[in-house]
């Protein structure tokens, strides 16, 4: 008999050689019906490998992250095989599962593949599934790996065998197909019911430029077909709401070749959007009591030795800009934190004058990898909204809950509603990856946790993810289409104080080390931008959007009406534009939709002998006739209803 721990703690006593399928089937027929993965021991297993020693189990059905990679790499095993039927001299080299389906990379020789090929190769991938072929893990020896793979000429699975060690190898065979495989596939190919194919990709063969080109295949595959016609509308939305693209239509940023690649240039409405959202943070730091503070773009070498972050990203990152003078050496500005550490120790401070809160917008640049560039979420220079606080420990607390209702206000005001938070500790087993000494550690951690609980956060507890210096709190937020994006970090720092030996006097008299905490509930205007742009679909909320109303006159003959119209929006402070070109109302109309302007004011005959404003909104919702005061009430009580204050 065996003992097998499961998730909840329960321990059952079988038979050795159970399968986890039997556990399941212990468990419940719900779960026997549904289990399509485990995991024995952090070891993927199949649900039908034997278990032959005691160990902790966990079962997985398509719900589970690791339930759904079993089920996309095994269809990418089915995808495979339909590739091989229809190209009989193809050679197979990799595929795994991903975070959204597989790929699977392919040496077509000399055949190419498109998008028109996909329907024919789902087609077929989907007969292979409806034949309900079990996988079935076999141990093969080195010899006979190799000589399988020779004989077909596949010089990829070679080059992979051989790295291998003999008595490791092992190959799954579902129907009349073999692949080299280590293991974690669902039991049998019938359960996938839908194939797409995605799209197709070059990539060389182990990431190397120098390698053959290898064509990446994408795919994902579902349960239900329903579930596939779900996930490609969502697609479709994602397509339409890419930053990059309502970027340009909304004409907020673009891109110059002749700038450089990752170094994003702001056009008018952008920097507009970007000074909003700069003014509305400043002013809610200011009251939470931070002091702005500015630093350059550059800095001596010699400070980031210092900070130890030229040793960390120094040769990877750009490379130090020399002067006229021998041996002078700066580095763009990778972080603010070693500029605002020597501002701190500029004066010297009692206990009594912390926490010092010093912000800036920081421009920083990091070096990115051409092919790692995206828009604006990858980009080789970025502002940080950033802000160093400097406290003693017993001041930790209070700062981190000033820290979480500021990110709380901003994300509110942004219109983000679902989001967790993420609290990572120490790993205790590990203690000696961490500086700082313990109690400290322990007094920060339980500020955190404690902070995250009087706020009524929704929080997870991560042993093992704080980073060498210090404890962290992360916000995990959902955006419309469900996707979920890491924002606002608030990071203890126990390294940086002490590398540059930064004091305060304490109430003792003798000097003290203060604890440091990064905050940035942007993260950077850049990436903000992008999935703010993303999350409303280019629909800002109204105190933010660059253009709250266009002025539509309906002929040239009432342009002055219009004018005026406009001048009082102004006076109220609503920001308006007016489309005077000689066009019909409804192209005039059609072209504010497409820029996502909130309200589309048209002035004609009827308003002008009545001095009003004919109003629509964004969407087709026609709000009729108002006043220039009714209509200014009903933009500031929208306003006021999304961005209260701080
Ligand atoms: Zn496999
Ligand atoms: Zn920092």
């Amino acid at each position: 008999m065996i003992k097998i721990t499961l998730p909840d703690g329960a321990v059952k006593e079988v038979e050795k050689g159970t399968t986890p399928f039997s556990i399941a089937q212990s468990i419940s027929q719900g779960l026997a019906r549904n289990v399509i993965s485990a995991k024995f021991n952090d070891t993927t297993v199949e649900t039908t490998t034997p278990l032959t020693e005691d160990g902790r189990l966990t079962l997985y059905t398509w719900n589970d992250d690791e339930g759904k990679k079993a089920f996309w790499h095994s269809s990418s095993h089915v995808v495979a095989q339909a590739l091989e039927e229809l190209y009989p001299d193809i050679k197979l080299t990799i595929g795994p599962a991903i975070e959204n389906g597989f790929y699977y990379d392919v040496d077509f020789g000399d055949e190419t593949i498109s998008e028109k090929d996909f329907p024919k190769i789902e087609k077929k991938a989907l007969e292979i599934a409806r034949g309900k072929h079990d996988y079935k893990m076999r141990s093969v020896s080195k010899a006979d790996a190799l000589s399988y793979y020779k004989e077909q000429g596949n010089e990829y699975k070679v080059e992979l065998i051989e790295n291998l060690d003999d008595g490791t190898i092992t190959f799954c065979d579902h129907s009349t197909f073999t692949d080299l495989c280590r293991g974690g596939h669902i039991p049998n190919t019938g359960i996938i019911k839908a194939i797409k194919l995605l799209s197709v990709a070059g990539a060389y063969w182990r990431g190397d430029e120098n390698n053959t080109q290898l064509t990446r295949v994408y795919g994902i595959s579902f349960p239900k077909q329903k579930e596939l016609t779900e996930y490609l509308q969502l697609l479709e939305e994602a397509k339409k709401r890419d930053h990059r693209k309502l970027g340009k239509e909304l004409e907020l940023f673009t891109f110059s070749q002749k700038v450089g690649q990752g170094l994003p240039l702001w056009l008018p409405n952008g920097a507009a959007l970007r000074e909003r959202l700069e003014q509305f943070l400043k002013k809610a730091q200011k009251k939470a009591g931070y002091e702005m503070v500015v630093t350059p773009h550059i800095g001596q070498k010699e400070l980031y030795v210092t900070s130890g972050h030229y040793a960390k990203y120094g040769e990877d990152s750009f490379q130090p800009i020399h002067t006229p003078k021998e041996d002078e050496e700066f580095l763009l500005k990778p972080m603010n934190c070693p500029h605002h550490c020597e501002i701190y120790n500029s004066q010297p401070f009692s206990y009594k004058d912390l926490p010092k809160r010093y912000a800036e917008f920081g421009t920083v640049y990091r070096y990115e990898q051409s092919g790692e560039l995206h828009g604006l979420t990858r980009v080789r220079g970025f502002t940080q909204d950033d802000a160093h606080i400097f406290c003693t420990t017993e001041q930790l607390n209070d700062e981190f809950k000033n820290v979480i209702d500021l990110t709380l206000y901003v994300l509110n005001s942004l219109g983000f509603e679902d989001f967790t938070a993420q609290v990572s500790v120490r790993d205790l087993n590990n203690p000696e990856k961490y500086i700082g000494n313990t109690d400290d550690w322990e007094k920060a951690e339980q500020a955190i946790i404690d902070a995250a609980e009087e706020k009524g956060l929704n929080y997870v507890i991560e042993s093992g993810e704080a980073a060498f210096y210090g404890p962290k709190l992360d916000f995990m937020i959902k955006d419309a289409l469900g996707r979920n994006w890491q924002l606002g970090t608030i990071q203890v720092d126990y390294n940086l104080p002490k590398r540059f030996d930064l004091t305060y006097k304490g109430s003792d008299n003798e000097l003290h080390r203060p604890v440091m905490i990064h905050r940035a509930p942007f993260g950077s205007m850049e990436r903000f931008v992008a999935l703010l742009l993303e999350h409303t679909g280019g629909n800002f909320p109204l105190w933010l959007i660059p253009t709250q109303a266009i002025v539509l006159p309906v002929s040239e003959k009432h342009e002055k009406y219009a004018e005026k119209v406009l001048n009082s929006l102004e006076n109220h402070e609503i920001r308006a534009l007016i489309d005077n070109r000689n066009e019909t109302v409804g192209k005039k109309i059609r072209e504010a939709e497409l820029k996502k302007i909130p309200f589309m004011i048209i002035v004609g005959e009827q308003e002008e002998e009545s001095a009003s404003l004919s109003v629509r909104r964004h969407g087709g919702e026609d709000l009729g006739s108002l006043s220039v005061d009714t209509f200014s009430d009903l933009v500031t009580t929208e306003i006021n209803s999304t961005l209260k204050s701080f």
